[in-house]
């Protein structure tokens, strides 16, 4: 496939292959292989890396949707042939008989080929072609809704990746806590009588019960989140959330903890409510707690923060000593 489309070192090629791969589907139901008003379009160089019948790269789409591939075999081509293989020279090689059969040929005389380049991939949207790259593709058939005001409380620079994806989960309440199991039908509402929050024993666990209404969340809460400086913040989700986004688009490294630590507990306490359902597992609040200030402790020797007196006076409350740099984490 990488030789085929001539993007060897590129990262699209990984993209390009997977979209052309799933393009396949789209073709199947549309010849055209349109995604609305988009599509991957070729600007002809040599013509060796473009198929002759199936890419979209004469005005009126693929050959292939005037030309059956019976007619195809039947004047000596393959459906493997590329755009190099229908020409001679400056000239096409198909049948003159073909020029009267399939008018959408006489498009194809206008496109001469240039020896001296390859050819390349580009990306129609509307009415405007682009470099095809995967930032463009994905940036034109993504769904776009408003943003939310949460968005820099979870995703920020320097995040620890699998917890702000753990706490998009939660801010979008798609785990699957009991409360939700319990809604899908009144089998699993038995099944689900013997349940409870494994980390409390009392009622169901929920996206609030888990963050941080649990007293066994809460004692967690209690004990981490003074060391950044949250210890007015109670233990309620929609609180916590709350007094992070009136804070989030502050680049200060205490923030930035603030916000690392939220996602952390949250991480560890899924982590810990897991393990008791799994594995039979279980640690008190107070390890729990430790191992929330551990990754934190880890994941700021690894962060790079601009050396300013208050940046070192915080690192060094979490017993950091080096590994802060330059950037503009502080
Ligand atoms: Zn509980």
């Amino acid at each position: 496939m990488k030789g085929v489309w001539g993007l060897d070192e590129s990262e699209n090629s990984i993209f390009l292959s997977w979209f052309l791969t799933f393009g396949v589907c789209l073709f199947e139901e549309n010849p055209y292989g349109w995604l609305g008003s988009t599509r991957i379009d070729y600007e002809i160089g040599d013509g060796s890396s473009t198929s002759a019948w199936f890419d979209y790269w004469c005005v009126n789409g693929p050959l292939c949707t005037s030309i059956s591939p019976r007619e195809i075999a039947r004047a000596g081509f393959t459906l493997q042939d590329t755009v190099a293989d229908v020409s001679i020279g400056e000239t096409w090689n198909w049948p003159e008989a073909w020029r009267n059969l399939f008018p959408v040929l006489i498009h194809a005389d206008a496109i001469q080929r240039n020896l001296s380049v390859q050819d390349q991939v580009l990306w129609m949207n509307g009415n405007k072609l682009h470099e095809f790259s995967s930032s463009e593709v994905w940036n034109s058939i993504r769904s776009r809704e408003p943003q939310v005001d949460w968005v820099n409380v979870v995703w920020f620079s320097q995040c620890i990746p699998r917890h702000a994806f753990l706490m998009w989960l939660i801010m979008r309440r798609k785990l699957l806590t009991q409360d939700r199991i319990l809604r899908w039908g009144a089998d699993r509402r038995r099944n689900m009588n013997m349940m409870c929050c494994l980390l409390c024993y009392e009622n169901f666990d929920s996206h609030e019960h888990l963050f941080f209404e649990c007293k066994f969340s809460a004692q967690v809460w209690r004990l981490v989140r003074d060391k950044p400086s949250m210890s007015s913040v109670q233990p309620k989700r929609n609180l916590i959330v709350e007094w992070l986004s009136e804070r989030a688009r502050s680049k200060t490294a205490a923030n930035f903890i603030c916000r690392l630590i939220v996602a952390a507990s949250a991480y560890i306490i899924w982590q810990e409510r897991n393990n008791r359902l799994f594995r039979n597992h279980a640690r008190p609040p107070d390890i729990v707690a430790d191992a929330i200030v551990e990754t934190i402790r880890y994941k700021l020797m690894g962060t790079r923060f601009k050396k300013t007196p208050r940046v070192m006076a915080l690192l060094q409350e979490w017993e950091v000593q080096e590994g802060c740099l330059d950037d503009n984490g502080g």
